[in-house]
């Protein structure tokens, strides 16, 4: 820390002084929104019988329980189902609109109804018997995305039963495959540009409001993601004559293989893009002591804080470089049979800044050898970054710290692949946002066991889209 210090110096002590003097949190203080009339109890009850139907999308999937899913919702929202147009796209994604009267660019809302499977996880109970105790819904998809279909839904029922019209047109996008990166989100962009409608902004899952997360800052922050890593799946492939495994030969099509999967372990250069740099000037105004001086100097000192949160976590990490698993190996089918052919495959999430292409050539510079063939399964670069100094952010910022007044706003970059980018390739204003107040234990049974959701939180996620949809 000391000598991070001293090498901002550079900027001399009294700009230096200077700098983090005024290096304050920006954010006026939130209003408080009402949520006396939001039923947080009825919501659980209703988000807990659409936990009860397993609408798993990977693997065989059960077309009857997706069916009885979308009846059993329209049952329960019956005035938004009468009030908003519905499409139902591809196999079973509902697109509904919200007629504003005005031809203004709309606001569209996402979230997703299949769930990620069960099997293999050490549940404590059934994960689709949608029990509540505790102050907690407990089940697959209460939080991964159910929670915030629900969440969405109740807040569009109450404010089309109090005889509300939106300022701007509202769509409800709810995906029925993002899961298994099927093709609903796609549908539904296409539908609406194929109108020629261009979103004022999309809000989707993605960051939550969490607590601990960053070094020096004590209290709640909403981490929004303004963008998403790309992804990109790589086959590294060996050949050799084979044989029997009796007779050997050295450095045969396994082992080489290994040596590329060994000098892949080599990381990726860290960097902070401008994204986390946004997120550490937003939060290190938040921070303390030697935390917030060396925070106010971030723009001096990219390469240093990338190689300190580089090292500070396993996310962390991810969020300062372009990352590598081998996730898959093959060899021989046989013990006694030498491989002629030798195969893994690369899971490598790209950072902002870098390509398909670009992570491709790195890894076979790094591999360094002829004899290991790459073929590219599929990839796609990272998302566009969306933007943070305009209505569309400041709104979804004012509706966050209606229900979390304490929350600092902040901009960050997803690691994981979302539904979203789909949509970063017609708007410029994606925001990646779930409006839960999570622990790190609730943050960690997503696609876990235990999955489950606080009621308090989703009565304040209810509160969250209504102050969005009130004030656009
Ligand atoms: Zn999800």
């Amino acid at each position: 820390m000391r000598r991070l210090l001293a090498a901002a110096g550079v900027a001399g002590v009294a700009s230096s002084v200077r700098r983090v003097r005024r290096f304050r949190p920006t954010d006026p203080a939130g209003e408080p929104a009402d949520l006396g009339d939001v039923d947080g109890d009825a919501a659980a009850e209703r988000l807990a019988e659409l936990i009860r139907l397993p609408t798993i999308s990977a693997g065989r999937r059960d077309e009857a329980v997706f069916a009885r899913f979308r009846e059993r919702v329209a049952e329960l929202y019956p005035r938004t189902f009468a009030a908003l147009e519905l499409e139902v796209l591809g196999t079973g994604a509902l697109l509904l609109r919200w007629r504003s009267g005005s031809d203004t660019p709309p606001l569209v809302l996402m979230a997703h109804y299949d769930v990620v499977p069960v099997e293999g996880q050490d549940w404590h109970d059934d994960p689709f018997s949608g029990r509540i105790a505790g102050g907690l819904v407990h089940g697959r998809g209460a939080i991964d995305d159910k929670g915030a279909l629900v969440a969405v839904l109740e807040a569009v029922e109450q404010l089309v039963g109090r005889g509300f019209t939106p300022a701007r047109d509202v769509y409800l996008s709810f995906g029925d495959d993002e899961e298994v990166f099927g093709t609903a989100a796609q549908r539904a962009v296409q539908a609406l540009t194929e109108r020629g409608i261009r979103p004022w902004a999309v809000v989707d899952e993605g960051g939550a409001v969490v607590s601990g997360v960053f070094p020096g800052v004590a209290g709640p922050i909403a981490v929004v993601g303004v963008a998403e890593k790309g992804m990109l799946d790589l086959e590294l492939t060996t050949e050799d004559p084979g044989g029997h495994a009796a007779t050997p030969t050295p450095m045969g099509a396994t082992a080489r293989l290994a040596r590329a999967v060994l000098r892949l372990e080599k990381p990726f250069p860290a960097r902070l893009d401008d994204v986390v740099l946004a997120m550490v000037d937003t939060l290190g105004r938040q921070a303390h002591g030697l935390p917030r001086a060396l925070f106010a100097h971030a723009p001096l000192l990219r390469p240093a804080l990338a190689s300190v949160l580089a090292r500070s976590s396993r996310q962390g990490n991810a969020l300062v470089r372009t990352t590598l698993a081998v996730t898959q190996l093959q060899g021989s089918a046989a013990s006694n049979v030498l491989a002629t052919r030798a195969r893994a495959t690369a899971n490598i999430r790209i950072a902002l800044g870098e390509t398909v292409q670009s992570s491709v050539d790195r890894v076979r510079r790094v591999v360094d050898d002829p004899g290991v063939a790459l073929r590219v399964l599929s990839g796609s670069g990272p998302s566009p970054v969306s933007r943070t100094d305009n209505a569309a952010f400041a709104l979804l910022s004012r509706a966050i710290r209606s229900v979390y007044p304490a929350a600092t706003v902040t901009p960050y970059v997803m690691v994981q692949a979302s539904d979203a980018r789909h949509w970063a390739q017609v708007s410029d204003s994606v925001y990646r946002f779930m409006p839960f107040d999570l622990t790190a234990a609730e943050l960690a049974a997503l696609h876990a066991a235990d999955e489950r959701l606080p009621v308090a939180a989703l009565r304040r996620g209810i509160g969250f889209y209504r102050a969005l949809i009130e004030g656009l």
